[in-house]
Order: C-alpha cells, then sequence, then structure tokens
C-alpha cells in the first residue's frame, strides 16, 4: 500500500498546509522579473527554486507545488533560453526531489489561459489547458490545483480537464467579495466548481486573509444550502489590502515595488489560520507574499490540531515565547513582548508620517468609496 492521498488524509480528518509564493517571493531574491512574472528561474537557478521549496518544507508545509506557472512560448522574456516544457520540467524535478525528502504531496497548477475572452469556443480553451496539464501527469504529480482563474466558466472547462488526469483536483478563483469578473457570486462560483467535479474548493490571491475568508464564509453559506461537502481551501495574498480593486493587490498604486509596509506579520498569519481552521477550511496555505516562516506561523499555530507536530525550523522560533517572557521578566525594554495576545492586537505602524491607511484609489471594490472622501 502507498502513502495515503490527499483525499483519504483529508477525509480520517487532517488539515493540509499549503507552501507559499514562488513567483513574488523569488522576484525579492532577484530571480524572477516583476512584471512577466514567469518562471525561467527553474531551469536558470535550480538551486534557488529548490532552496524555497526546502524553506516551505522545513516550515511545515505539507504540499510542495511546482514552480510552472502556466506560461505560453510567447508571454517567456525575450533572450529565454529555455522553452515551457523545459520550465516546467526542471520545476516538477525539483518538487519531485523536495516530496521524496521531506514527504510532501506534490501539487502542479493549471491557471487561467489569458485568452478566454478572445476564445470563446470551449475546445480551443481546452486544447491550451490540456497542454498546460499534460506535463504534471507525465511527471505524475499527487495533486491539481485549478487556480487563479477570475471567470467560473473558464473555471469549470478547466475542472473538466483536470479530472481526465484521474488526480484529486482542487479549485480556486481568485476574487474578493464581489465575484467574478462577470459579477458571478462566490456562492455560485463555489457551488459551480463543486458540481464540476472539485474536491477541494476555494480562493487564491489578489485578497488578503481577512477579506477571503469573508468569501469563504460565503461560499460555505451556500455549499451547505446545497447540500454540497468539498474540503474548504484559501490561499490568500501575504498583503493587506482591504482597498484593492477589482483586481485586489493589482489595483493598489503600490503595487508592485512598494508593498512592503502591507506585508501580513506572523501574527496575522496565525491568527488567519485560527480563522480558517475554525470556520471548517482544511487546506490552508498562502499565495504571493507568503513567505516561509508565514507557513511556520500557520503550522505552530495550529499545532493543537495537528497532534503537536511542529515544524522542522521552529527549532530556531520563539513560537511560544518562552525566550521572549523570559526577557520580559528581566528588563522594561521587553515589556509585554512575552506576550501572545500582545502580538495577535498588534496594528503594526508604517513608520512613515505621510503614510495612510488605505490609497486613495477611486474603484475600491470591498471597502466603501465613502471612506475616501475628504
Ligand atoms: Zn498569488
Amino acid at each position: 500500500m502507498g502513502k495515503p492521498n490527499i483525499l483519504e488524509r483529508l477525509a480520517a480528518g487532517e488539515v493540509i498546509i499549503g507552501d507559499g509564493s514562488y513567483a513574488v517571493t523569488l522576484e525579492k531574491r532577484g530571480y524572477v522579473k516583476a512584471g512577466s512574472w514567469t518562471p525561467e528561474a527553474a531551469p536558470e537557478h535550480p538551486g534557488a527554486v529548490e532552496q524555497l521549496a526546502i524553506e516551505f518544507s522545513r516550515a511545515g508545509a505539507d504540499v510542495t507545488q511546482t514552480f510552472s506557472f502556466w506560461c505560453h512560448e510567447k508571454s517567456l522574456p525575450k533572450g529565454c533560453k529555455y522553452s515551457c516544457d523545459e520550465i516546467n520540467q526542471v520545476s516538477c524535478d525539483i518538487a519531485k526531489k523536495i516530496a521524496k525528502k521531506y514527504g510532501t504531496i506534490t501539487a502542479g497548477g493549471l491557471s487561467q489561459t489569458g485568452n478566454f475572452a478572445r476564445w470563446t469556443a470551449k475546445e480551443d480553451v481546452q486544447k491550451d489547458l490540456r497542454r498546460a496539464v499534460n506535463i504534471l501527469v507525465k511527471n505524475d504529480i499527487d495533486l491539481i490545483i485549478c487556480e487563479y482563474f477570475r471567470n467560473i466558466k473558464e473555471m469549470e472547462w478547466a475542472i473538466e480537464v483536470a479530472l481526465e488526469t484521474g488526480k484529486p483536483v482542487a479549485a480556486t478563483m481568485c476574487m474578493g467579495p464581489t465575484g467574478d469578473e462577470e459579477g458571478v457570486t462566490v456562492g455560485e462560483c463555489a457551488i459551480r466548481m463543486a458540481k464540476a467535479g472539485a474536491q477541494l474548493v476555494g480562493v487564491n490571491c489578489l485578497f488578503d486573509p481577512p477579506m477571503l475568508l469573508e468569501v469563504i464564509k460565503d461560499m460555505k453559506t451556500s455549499l451547505d444550502l446545497f447540500n454540497l461537502k468539498p474540503y474548504l481551501m484559501v490561499q490568500p495574498l501575504g498583503f493587506m489590502c482591504p482597498d484593492g480593486g477589482s483586481y485586489g493587490w493589482v489595483n493598489l498604486p503600490e503595487f508592485p515595488f512598494a508593498c512592503e509596509p502591507r506585508q501580513i506579520t506572523r501574527w496575522e498569519a496565525r491568527k488567519f489560520a485560527r480563522e480558517a481552521y475554525d470556520m471548517g477550511v482544511r487546506y490552508i496555505g498562502g499565495c504571493c507574499g507568503f513567505e516561509p516562516y508565514h507557513i511556520r506561523a500557520i503550522c505552530e499555530e495550529l499545532r493543537d490540531i495537528r497532534g503537536r507536530k511542529i515544524p522542522e525550523s521552529s527549532d530556531k522560533s520563539d513560537y511560544d515565547l518562552s525566550t521572549h517572557k523570559e526577557l520580559e521578566s528581566k528588563f522594561e525594554r521587553y515589556k509585554n513582548k512575552g506576550s501572545e495576545q500582545w502580538w495577535k492586537d498588534m496594528a503594526p505602524s508604517t513608520g512613515r508620517p505621510m503614510s495612510t491607511p488605505f490609497c486613495r484609489q477611486t474603484e475600491p471594490t470591498c471597502v466603501h468609496r465613502a471612506i475616501f472622501k475628504k
């Protein structure tokens, strides 16, 4: 008997912890170019991609996702020496190597074709998606994640293609509380993803953890009404953007080069993990901006329901604040620093006297625009 697959583990009551961002994290480390966000770093600097995958595994992630963010040959940057197939093959090789060492589940993403609006024929879109899924099948990747779709119809077509592989299929839309790009409600999107056959259903990217939990809450209400019981999954953005537009953080003036002050803290990651778990979410991970220490914080927070299992890298983490409790007892300047509540209640400052809590963009989709009135 082989090791249990993700569906068997979920059925046994396990909470699966996903990994975090590759493209956004590797951009900061000097291996990915912002704007193109393509994954040629896999063959160019396999050591860098592997190191990040190691860090997520050491942080407790149960999943290693291939760094094969779907790209078309023509979307590769000028002068790229590798084809999409070559890039994706190396990405799969790296994920398999990590899975062998750390026992993680390999996952491969299938994302929007970018041509949905132009290609109205289902066959054309599916032909493109099938090309993307082939490399994952060829490498026997454990889980197919249809992610980052903005239109529920394209998502349904993707789920159909993913199910042809016979692998477990997860489906997460990138949308905020206002629904997909055509205004289909989040509740209807959830129902349609579940009815299309995805075993895990939820949202990823673009919006911050509190906002995506609101979306999940709506999804759950609708799924319950229709008596549909897919596992819930959430992989939010690692940046706070309640003032985002329909494309979430992409609409912020700070995107993509000045978002650092909006980075979530490890305590915000912990609060998110607890709320997601209490809400019934059973696949909890991160998307752009989720660094290994955020994933570690999620695992540390949920240690009570994960059999007290602590990630390898928690050796260097003061997750129970025992070190800071000691410091607090000795030094006045460490006052409060040993209190978990102190950190969880923290509203971090930006350190910039002229910065505002929100940007004043004209088309916020979530906060009421009245708050921007002078
Ligand atoms: Zn993302």
